[in-house]
């Protein structure tokens, strides 16, 4: 039994991999592969009425919200947020909190005036910056609430009179949030909703069309809205594990439970990594992420050992980022706390042996 503590693309349980691999097949006995079954079909169309709806009911998504399943990832809505916000001649606010949050302030620059409220690069992005103000004139405020590369997250909504714009990538649908306190809420799928190839959009209806700009349609919000995200062919698979994955997820009680168990995981390992002489946390105590859990070794002379006794007990993925170095056990929603366990158990072990 291996257990995948890498950090993407597409960390899902078992048994979602294995219903997905009956519908390359045979897709709800229609004797067609989900593959090619027609995305206009009324088949395919339930797939995507249902993807919605789970996503809308486990986030509590309010009406005046449109719900897209776009293509891209993440990275396109760097481009899309300003394009389709930030007026001509307006200036948006951009928290600076590692490596993705840097990018989309950098995309964001192409397409008009940003202030960067605040940065932790002068600590190589290990704790969030927590003083700073946001301009009255600014358009949305952007910031990134899981920093998947850093192991940081916040928790607490920032305050801000303009309208809240989040990176959700990697934590999106591992605890709880208030939708209505956002404008615009974007996720690559491929950490805790499903595989590579489609990116989650939830935005505020009356934020859209307001900007002034004339955008080419496939980057402009309101055509896939109008379109119910079939504007163009839509990523049917990525959407198909999407919907068994929320599926999942709601058997299992939904986001308000996954959120207890993730807070659980986390706690054991960061309980450990601060128990353990061996180890250390690399992001400040009280910005730790939940998702990304990153740590080194005291004397690294002995983290290429420990990966290696850690792949013999079948604990995968754990090399940390080249910027951060040591280790990243990334614990999401489907990485369960067994897998945490053996984790530990792998690190006690090594104490143990160097002794
Ligand atoms: N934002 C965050 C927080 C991420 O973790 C990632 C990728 O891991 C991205 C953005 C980029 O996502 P994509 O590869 O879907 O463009």
């Amino acid at each position: 039994m291996k257990h995948n503590f890498g950090a993407g693309p597409c960390i899902l349980p078992q048994e979602v991999f294995q219903e997905a691999s009956q519908a390359i097949l045979n897709f709800n006995d229609t004797g067609l592969s989900i593959l090619e079954i027609s995305h206009r079909s009324k088949e395919f169309e339930a797939v995507v009425a249902e993807t919605e709806r789970l996503v809308r009911e486990l986030l509590a998504v309010p009406q005046g919200y449109s719900i897209l399943f776009l293509q891209g990832g993440a990275s396109m809505q760097f481009a899309m947020v300003p394009l389709n916000l930030l007026p001509e001649g307006g200036k948006a606010a951009y928290l600076d909190t590692g490596t993705w949050a840097s990018k989309a302030i950098k995309e964001a620059k192409k397409v008009g005036d940003v202030a960067v409220v605040a940065s932790s690069a002068d600590a190589n992005y290990n704790y969030i910056p927590k003083a700073y103000g946001i301009p009255v004139d600014a358009a949305y405020f952007h910031y990134t609430s899981n920093n998947t590369i850093f192991g940081t997250e916040i928790f607490e909504t920032p305050i801000s009179t303009a309208p809240l714009v989040c990176d959700m990538s990697s934590d999106i649908l591992s605890r709880k949030i208030n939708v209505a306190d956002y404008g615009l809420i974007y996720a690559g799928a491929q950490k805790n909703m499903g595989p590579a190839g489609v990116t989650l959009v939830i935005v505020k209806d009356d934020l859209l069309g307001k900007t002034g700009r004339t955008l080419p349609t496939i980057f402009d919000y309101q055509p896939h809205i109008a379109a119910g995200s079939m504007y163009n062919t839509p990523p049917v698979f990525s959407i198909y594990v999407s919907m068994l994955n929320l599926r999942w997820l709601k058997s299992k009680g939904g986001v308000e439970v996954i959120e207890q168990e993730n807070i659980i995981k986390a706690r054991t390992l960061y309980d450990e990594i601060d128990r353990n002489p061996l180890f250390r946390g690399t992001a400040v105590p009280e910005d730790r992420s939940r998702m990304n859990v990153t740590f080194v070794m005291e004397d690294k002379v002995h983290e290429d050992a420990f990966l290696a006794l850690a792949k013999e007990r079948g604990l995968v993925g754990l090399k940390g980022h080249r910027s951060v170095g040591g280790f990243r056990a990334s614990i999401y929603n489907a990485l369960s706390i067994t897998g945490v366990n053996a984790l530990v158990d792998a690190m006690q072990e090594f104490e143990e042996k160097n002794k």
